[in-house]
């Protein structure tokens, strides 16, 4: 059989990686849209499906082929649902991780534990070329707490601030394949996975 191909339209280096984990036992073959010298896409949508179809509109137009595009980040109830959509640029553009973590445990500084609940969300956005009129979406989100200090050393961007009462621990605790059982990305991609088969060519 041969393997399907499209382009994964994202930069992030923590969530290429987990594409790569979760896709390694499918007869998928992803590439990242820099081995293709695809720019990033600019993020001027106001929510996190608006962004995920411009990111894959972009990598279809750039490549010819099919793209997979994820727009993901933190929403935290007291702070009325920030960073959201701005979650990697929420200390300023090109910030990093360390920086956006920084300004989020400021921002809470003070607020009790009751009031520091959130969750992560994910859209991913398929397109089968660059006018698709009907674009695969998948959606998942994953509820937690913000914790007031670092907590752990795996995962990416808030992973070691966001802390999961059912498994008593905060992301960065979890290894790769308990993250993928149970996060956003995990979930969104597995429903993916389901529709992906069932979609008729256009
Ligand atoms: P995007 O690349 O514009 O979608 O921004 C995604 C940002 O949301 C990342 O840079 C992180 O700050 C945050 N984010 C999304 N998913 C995760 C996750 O699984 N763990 C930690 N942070 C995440």
């Amino acid at each position: 059989m041969s393997k399907q191909q499209f382009v994964l339209a994202s930069g992030n280096a923590g969530k290429l990686r987990e594409f790569s984990q979760m896709l390694a036992e499918k007869h998928i073959e992803v590439l990242p849209q820099s081995a293709l010298n695809v720019s990033e896409a600019e993020e001027t949508g106001l929510t996190f499906v608006e962004n995920a179809i411009l990111k894959a509109r972009h990598a279809c137009e750039s490549t010819g082929l099919a793209a997979l595009a994820d727009d993901s980040g933190l929403e935290v109830d007291a702070l009325d649902g920030a960073p959201g959509i701005y979650s990697a640029r929420y200390a300023g553009v090109g910030a990093g991780d360390e920086a956006n973590i920084d300004k989020l445990l400021l921002a809470l500084d003070g607020l009790p534990e009751h009031q520091r609940t959130g969750r992560y969300q994910c859209v991913l956005v398929y397109m089968r070329h660059t006018l698709d009129p009907t674009p695969l979406i998948c959606q998942a989100s994953w509820e937690g707490r913000v914790l007031t200090e670092r907590l752990g050393e795996g995962g990416f961007g808030y992973d070691p601030v966001f802390y999961i009462p059912e498994l008593q621990c905060s992301v960065a605790q979890l290894n790769a394949a308990e993250k993928h059982q149970h996060s956003h990305r995990g979930k969104a991609m597995r429903e993916f996975f389901q529709r992906l088969n069932s979609l008729l060519p256009v």
